[in-house]
């Protein structure tokens, strides 16, 4: 091979490593309209300017739900505080069975207004298990984990409508063709955001999208993190993702309880420092995902949470909801003004006995 013919070759060889995994978005207003389809976009909405946008708060846990975490929540969700429309603030539940869920309990959060969503039956070891799954696994680990909610927790079927893959660890296609099949709205398991602390200089988090058209490498390198991700199509399946937040120390975590915090007011810090980011910025929904045993290892951070919430509540556009009154928001966008007597709502279980419901 002569000189020239193997720069040629190399530069066939290097354009064609760097294909594999490139590809274009093909998403755009023109092919993709709500409330069936949204691109993915940094920016608001229905073209919302950003005063008008409400800021979303999602809270969520997941895993086994026991007598033991139980009381984490009652204390988190005692101080009866409130969204601006005056009814009680809510949460989203992504429940594993793992043989030691309390059922009874699950139901007492479904009706005081949480959202619960399916996080698999058995939540198995190991991890790598969920990357080659076979459908028909995938099916009787989240469509099973969903038929023992609504059969032993009384919450209607057609109530639980999203899933969260444990360990958030992607399985390609398999896992949406399944969600798909037993008609999910919604998936929150793909990972993005910054992973090192300078990734946060003028960061701006994604809005939650739905898997039309997937986002590939080519304009959102890091929107799944932990692949494999998705090739294919999955129409109206909407994708809320797990943003990254930035620790007290430079460390990085797509579930808050993985940055180390050291007492309440660093904990509180941490919240608020990460929530400002999109608060002040695009107003994209701020995520605190959490497990229970974050309140057992850190006695601070319980109080540091409820503090955080207080604060929260003093906002006249800032709304802490489940993720089942996200997908509702996000497949119509409304302003923040009329999000305050927006009929729907103020009929939401957990606002009934609260609130007057006018
Ligand atoms: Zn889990």
């Amino acid at each position: 091979m002569s000189l020239s013919e193997e720069t040629i070759f190399r530069f066939l060889l290097v354009t064609s490593i760097l294909s594999v995994g490139v590809s274009f978005y093909h998403c755009s207003p023109d092919n993709c309209k709500l409330p069936e389809c949204q691109c993915l976009s940094c920016d608001p909405p229905n073209g919302l300017n950003i005063a008008e946008t409400p800021q979303f708060v999602l809270l969520s846990f997941d895993d086994a739900v026991t007598q033991n975490n139980f009381k984490f929540f009652t204390e988190i969700f005692s101080d009866g505080l409130k969204n601006p429309n005056d009814c009680l603030i809510s949460a989203t539940f992504y429940v594993s069975d793992e043989l030691n869920t309390n059922y009874k309990l699950v139901e007492t959060l479904f009706q005081d207004g949480n959202t619960i969503s399916s996080h698999s039956s058995t939540h198995r070891f190991p991890q790598s298990w969920w990357i080659t799954a076979s459908e028909t696994q995938l099916a009787a680990e989240f469509d099973g984990q969903r038929r023992v909610l609504a059969l032993r927790g009384h919450i209607p079927y057609q109530k639980i409508m999203g899933m969260r893959i444990p360990f958030l660890q992607q399985g390609g296609n398999t896992p949406y063709r399944m969600a798909q099949s037993y008609r999910f709205k919604y998936d929150s398991s793909f990972v993005t955001g910054p992973n090192n602390h300078r990734g946060f200089l003028n960061y701006r988090p994604p809005w939650p999208f739905t898997l039309n058209h997937q986002p590939g490498r080519s304009v959102f390198p890091f929107i799944c993190d932990i692949g494999p991700c998705p090739t294919e199509s999955f129409p109206g399946l909407w994708e809320i993702p797990l943003v990254r937040m930035l620790g007290p120390n430079g460390q990085t975590c797509a579930m808050a309880d993985g940055c180390k915090t050291t007492s309440a007011t660093e904990t509180y810090d941490f919240l608020m420092n990460n929530f400002q980011r999109h608060y002040n910025g695009n107003r994209a929904p701020f995520g605190i995902n959490l497990h229970a045993t974050w309140f057992e290892r850190n006695p601070h951070a319980l109080p540091a949470l409820r503090r955080f919430l207080r604060e929260m509540s003093t906002h006249k556009d800032v709304w802490v909801v489940g993720a089942e009154m996200l997908i509702d928001w996000a497949r119509n966008p409304i302003p923040n003004r009329a999000l305050s007597t927006h009929v729907p709502w103020k009929y939401a279980r957990g606002c009934r006995r609260e609130c007057d419901c006018k």
